[in-house]
């Protein structure tokens, strides 16, 4: 299984990089992505974030601790959207093998993400957390021909996967005729736990279990060493 949605200390997670990884460890999980927050909205006084300053240190220490587990932690990064681009662009993005972006509430803000993505010809593996927030809002247009026609081409051409988050679990029920559009458009699935606390890590059943039902698991992320 794999958890591709992890925070630490290092925002306003509760373990250290290594307790997740003992943890993953523990619990068998193949792939996981330490992924925390990176705002500079006014949520920057409410959840403790990433910042510049100690963004390398961020980077090194999961290299680092990662290399003497079994399971694989990608390096990643959830980014708020509502911050603006040209401060996201002052990270360094080409460093990151995971890219979380939160906070996607509208398709020209995906078109920012993707020209970011063009600009910075970035290589990694780049998620929507949990969108199914907004599908829920309805902040995006509902109706199925806005998924086929401009949000999942969008997704397929920059190859950004549609998260899955277990926070959110009990929205999934509305979403499912938009999720078969996804799905019957080849949208890769992202899983992820949004794990703040330690025992929240690696809990991604339910996803795997929606998407069986849904004859989905062959659109779950295909992820290499
Ligand atoms: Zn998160």
């Amino acid at each position: 299984m794999i958890d591709l949605h992890i925070h630490t200390n290092y925002s306003d997670g509760q373990a250290t990089i290594r307790e997740v990884l003992e943890i993953a460890s523990r619990k068998k999980l193949e792939y996981i992505a330490i992924s925390d927050h990176y705002t500079t909205t006014s949520k920057q006084n409410i959840i403790p974030t990433l910042s510049l300053e100690i963004i390398d240190k961020y980077i090194k220490e999961i290299r680092a601790t990662t290399a003497s587990f079994s399971t694989k932690c990608f390096v990643g990064i959830e980014i708020d959207c509502e911050s603006k681009f040209k401060d996201i662009e002052k990270l360094p993005l080409e460093e990151f093998e995971l890219i979380q972006f939160e906070d996607v509430f509208s398709i020209n803000i995906l078109k920012e993400v993707c020209e970011l993505i063009d600009k910075r010809q970035l290589q990694g593996i780049f998620c929507l957390a949990h969108p199914a927030i907004h599908f829920y809002n309805d902040s995006y247009p509902v109706d199925l021909d806005f998924i086929r026609k401009q949000l999942a081409p969008l997704l397929v051409e920059y190859n950004i996967a549609f998260e899955l988050n277990s926070r959110y679990t009990h929205r999934w029920a509305n979403l499912v005729p938009r999720i078969k559009a996804l799905l019957d458009m080849g949208i890769s699935f992202s899983i992820g736990s949004d794990a703040h606390f330690k025992s929240d890590i690696g809990g991604v059943l339910e996803q795997y279990e929606f998407l069986k039902k849904m004859g989905g698991l062959k659109n779950i992320i295909k992820l290499s060493i």
